[in-house]
């Protein structure tokens, strides 16, 4: 039977945090960062989840996040690498050749929800490939190494890229295959991967502003304070 898999990323360092915990580590509410995200993918359709953590930590990984909170759909937890893009390709590596789906999610992202993952299923099994995003509320500039300002794009084209970016397995399989054939610099997501190859449309779908990245201290607070607010929704 083909299988939809998670790749959840937390092989990263988080220098930006300035703390001696990876940020995926830290506590949220009580809860490590990573336990979230592993949590909505539990209780999502997804067949299994390949966690892929930093060197050394797999052990603790396993043992204080994984079975302490029961997440039975973690199938294996492998060593990542220097960046983002090596982490994933450790991920990929490590999938059955029946796996139609990969969902590939930064474990710094906790609040991703359920809902929003079978969304992304649904529209990957439509267009093949899809990354959840939300449009910028504010202008976006590029500067030059200067630091002076280039130019400014069309804000209601600019979308601030999340994850889950989602694909049928064996094409983003094919285009990290191609990657690491000659590799290059400044991959920070898994679409950007597939826009090299240029052939296969990648389809944009609205996420939540919530959504956020756990990347500096203030974003502790900010993932907290969404969380209490979708606890007092509840009530
Ligand atoms: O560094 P960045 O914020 O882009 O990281 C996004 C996600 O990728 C995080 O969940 C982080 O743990 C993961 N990552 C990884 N391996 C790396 C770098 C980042 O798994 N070498």
């Amino acid at each position: 039977m083909s299988k939809t898999a998670a790749i959840v990323l937390a092989g990263g360092r988080g220098t930006r945090m300035k703390s001696n915990v990876p940020k995926q580590y830290m506590l949220l509410a009580g809860n490590p960062v990573l336990y979230y995200s592993l949590k909505a993918f539990e209780e999502s359709s997804v067949d299994e989840i390949v966690l892929v953590t930093g060197e050394g930590e797999e052990e603790y990984c396993r043992t204080h996040i994984v079975e302490a909170f029961g997440i039975s759909k973690v199938t294996k937890i492998v060593k990542g690498g220097k960046e983002r893009y090596h982490s994933v390709y450790q991920g990929l590596l490590n999938l059955d050749e029946d796996t139609e789906l990969v969902l590939i999610h930064d474990g710094a992202r906790p609040l991703i929800t359920p809902d929003m993952i079978e969304e992304t299923i649904t529209q990957t099994r439509l267009y093949g490939a899809c990354v959840v995003g939300v449009p910028t509320k504010d202008t976006v500039k590029l500067i030059g190494e200067d630091g002076f300002v280039e130019t400014t794009p069309d804000r209601s084209r600019v979308w601030i890229v999340q994850t889950p970016q989602s694909f049928y397995y064996k094409l983003i399989r094919t285009a990290y295959d191609k990657l690491f054939e000659t590799p290059v610099q400044g991959i920070t997501d898994d679409a950007m991967v597939l826009e090299r190859m240029g052939d296969h449309p990648i389809r944009m779908v609205e996420g939540s502003y919530m959504n956020i990245k756990i990347t500096t201290p203030e974003d502790i607070q900010a993932a907290e304070g969404f969380l209490e607010h979708e606890k007092e929704l509840q009530k």
